[in-house]
């Protein structure tokens, strides 16, 4: 793959169809500046904020976008509430579709064929995977992400969070936890 990666980008700057920098700027900036924080502030003002989160619930795009983050692989979002009784995950099934502007890029087992496939057919044993056990009384809600439209998990603001603010919620917000594969993560009592 990396081989092909390469011989195709060297055959668009001979033809001069391609900028190597502008492709290292791009690379650059979602690997390094781009990534799940984005993804944990909106989460954590959810949580603060009950007007934004209606506004989010309503309209993500403008939601997420009002704090800055836009751009390629985000322009339509939609955020996806976990509730007491469901837990929503998101997946791909065709290729890899993922909000990178909330959650930079995706991680390898988001784009892998057994986690594509089999989050659709046993999301249970999908989240057993990553150590996440569900009671069975809670409904899972799986999302197949489309190249139009990006989906966020909100999860549950966790116990024992009351007194926090957003700086500090931000810090529990993981990046599985906004895919599905995990939950926020419980505040360490001092
Ligand atoms: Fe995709």
């Amino acid at each position: 793959m990396a081989a092909r990666v390469r011989a195709l980008e060297t055959i668009l700057t001979q033809k001069g169809l391609i900028d190597p920098l502008a492709i290292d700027a791009i690379v650059e900036t979602y690997e390094t500046k781009v990534g799940p924080r984005n993804g944990a502030k909106v989460v954590a003002k959810a949580w603060s904020d009950p007007e934004f989160s209606e506004w989010l619930k309503r309209d993500a795009t403008a939601a997420i976008a009002s704090l800055g983050f836009t751009g390629r692989q985000g322009e339509h979002m939609q955020a996806v509430f976990n509730t007491a009784d469901t837990h929503n995950l998101v997946v791909c099934t065709l290729c890899s579709c993922y909000p990178w502007s909330v959650l930079g890029l995706p991680p390898v087992w988001y784009k892998s064929p057994p986690y594509r496939s089999k989050a659709v057919i046993d999301p249970r044993g999908v989240l057993a995977e990553f150590d996440l056990f569900l009671p069975e009384s809670t409904k899972i809600r799986v999302w197949d992400s489309t190249s139009e439209l990006r989906y966020l998990v909100v999860p549950l603001r966790p116990e024992g969070s009351d007194g926090l603010g957003e700086e500090q919620l931000v810090n529990l917000v993981t990046r599985n936890s906004m895919i599905g594969t995990g939950l926020a993560l419980t505040p360490v009592r001092k």
